[in-house]
């Protein structure tokens, strides 16, 4: 018979006894010993809760409640009397599964009689725990790098294995549950099996250029930044399955490399790319084109023909049966030369000055793509993380634009205007063209003092937005300029963010539709021409 669910106390009185000491091995033990009470069902959601995670990373779920639903519950949960059988773990994982996947008309309500009979359960302690694990963080100093040891001592085996197999699952909830049951077996088969998608490593951008060179020890390894989609392609025998970079199946988008993947000499590996559309002189077309084509599943020979598809590849994570995500960058691309013809091969060279990076990166825009990556030549492939091991390094294109409205924000940036309506001058009816919207870019003070100057500036208003005179004129940085069905004008700036506010610029200064249409143009100088729509 499985033992009785714990209750929630024991995470609760965890949380208050690795709080009250400063000790790391203190805290070590503390964790151990407590997850080793557990039930085995119970070890992941303890983990996930003492580490104010509460979903795994690898999912994307999140409790979405705002503070107003939360304060609400709270106050009515404290009226509700106890009950006496108390609160488990379980019934806590539970409730925030049923939170998060609670979406839709009345969502917010549902959401918040939901929190409100779990805080009617808690005592004032486990709520008020469940709160900094929900809302903050828990402040008890149980880092990941704590989690992980204790984990390894809950399992009696290496921290480094348990590290290595987080790495991997991009789980701690996962590898904890795994190590406490199964021990280092069980970790060394964790995370990673052909076939199933491995979350990808991800770059920091890069502030300058002496930057990356001084992460990097000196010397980092530059390739071209193709402006595609990335993908990961896994072989065995004759299978091949190709996966997106969110992990999705796209084996049926992309006849193109699965003929590559057949005809490369190993039995079995997992290669990383990025595939790239090209126009007929081989330059690559905009980033739409190659979605366009991405999401097609049906008569794909037509789009071939009309989208042809090019392969670059940059990294290799298995190679017939051998996980290389440990080893280091420089042996991973070593192995990858020797197994992919060079024209399959992402453009590379090593860099030992600024002066090199600048000159492979005008290499790199000439022939009309986004940019460069570096990497450390000694990094392992950290599925998931984002870091300076990885840095991306893309001139910043800026267009100064007014603000014409504003939306109130979610969560922290309640109460502040936070997502604002950009627009250029001119636009095809004479008036203010809207080409986007940001919240990215300001300073909580600087999103604070925004808001007080555009309700000053207020026109109308509706129950989410407020509309203003346009007269904050601020610079904006952005990847690319898109065609976009979304607003009259017809464009949009992909991932814009405001670089400054520009005081010293009336709205009449701010840029043209013209020259926005321009921007448009010139993209493609270096990029190919676009392909006209469906
Ligand atoms: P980000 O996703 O913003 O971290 O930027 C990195 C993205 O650039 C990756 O997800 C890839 O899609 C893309 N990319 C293009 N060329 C490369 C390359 N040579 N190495 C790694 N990523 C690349």
């Amino acid at each position: 018979m499985a033992a009785a669910e714990t209750p929630f106390s024991t995470v609760a009185d965890l949380a208050a006894k690795l709080q009250a000491t400063t000790k790391r091995l203190e805290k070590r033990r503390l964790i151990a010993e407590c997850l080793r009470s557990l039930r085995p069902d119970e070890v992941a959601p303890a983990v996930l809760i003492l580490t104010s995670r509460i979903f795994p990373e690898s999912e994307q779920k999140a409790l979405n409640v705002g503070w107003a639903t939360m304060g609400k519950a709270l106050d009515r949960g404290r009226q509700a009397t106890l009950v006496a059988r108390p609160l488990t773990i379980l019934e806590v994982q539970r409730t925030f599964e049923a939170i998060a996947a609670t979406t839709g008309k009345d969502s917010v309500v549902r959401k918040r009689r939901l929190l409100e009979s779990l805080f009617g359960r808690a005592s004032d302690s486990e709520r008020e725990w469940l709160l900094r694990s929900m809302f903050v963080d828990m402040r008890i100093g149980a880092s990941e790098g704590v989690m992980l040891e204790a984990i390894a001592d809950a399992a009696s085996t290496d921290v480094e294995v348990v590290r290595f197999a987080n790495m991997l699952a991009g789980d701690l909830g996962r590898t904890a549950a795994v190590a406490v049951r199964e021990g280092e077996t069980g970790l060394r088969g964790l995370g990673f099996r052909l076939f199933t998608p491995v979350k990808p490593m991800m770059a920091e951008m890069a502030g300058d250029l002496q930057e990356v060179l001084d992460e990097h020890g000196g010397a980092t390894a530059l390739e071209f930044k193709f402006d595609g989609a990335r993908i990961q392609v896994h072989r065995r025998g004759d299978e091949v399955r190709v996966f997106s970079r969110r992990l999705t199946d796209v084996t049926g988008s992309v006849p193109e490399v699965l003929e590559i993947a057949r005809n490369l000499p190993a039995r079995e590996f997992l290669v990383e790319g990025e595939v790239v559309a090209l126009d007929e002189r081989g330059r690559p077309r905009p980033f739409q084109d190659l979605m366009r084509r991405f999401r097609r599943v049906h008569d794909i020979d037509v789009l071939r023909r009309e989208i042809p598809l090019r392969l670059f590849l940059f990294d290799i994570l298995d190679r017939d049966g051998e996980v290389l995500v440990g080893k280091p960058y420089g042996e991973r691309w070593d192995l990858l030369a020797s197994l992919v013809p060079s024209d399959l091969l992402a453009e590379r060279t090593i860099a030992r000055s600024v002066p090199e990076v600048e000159a492979f990166l005008r290499r790199a825009l000439d022939a009309g793509h986004e940019g460069l990556m570096a990497k450390a030549l000694d990094s392992d492939y950290t599925p998931g993380k984002r870091g300076k091991r990885w840095f991306k390094i893309k001139p910043v294109e800026t267009l100064d634009c007014a603000i014409v409205a504003a939306e109130w924000g979610h969560g922290r940036r309640t109460g502040t205007l936070s997502n604002v309506h950009l627009a250029v001058r001119g636009g095809p009816t004479g008036d203010w063209a809207m080409i986007g919207k940001t919240f990215k870019g300001l300073t909580d003070a600087e999103r604070l003092e925004m808001t007080r100057r555009l309700q000053e500036l207020k026109v109308s208003e509706d129950r989410w937005t407020v509309y203003v005179r346009p007269e904050i004129v601020v610079e904006v940085g952005y990847n690319e300029v898109q065609r976009s069905p979304h607003y009259p004008s017809g464009f949009a700036l992909r991932f814009a963010r405001i670089t400054r506010v520009r005081d010293d610029k009336g709205p009449a200064e701010a840029d043209t539709y013209e020259r926005l249409k321009e921007l448009y143009e010139r993209q493609f100088e270096r990029k190919g021409a676009a392909v006209q729509g469906p």
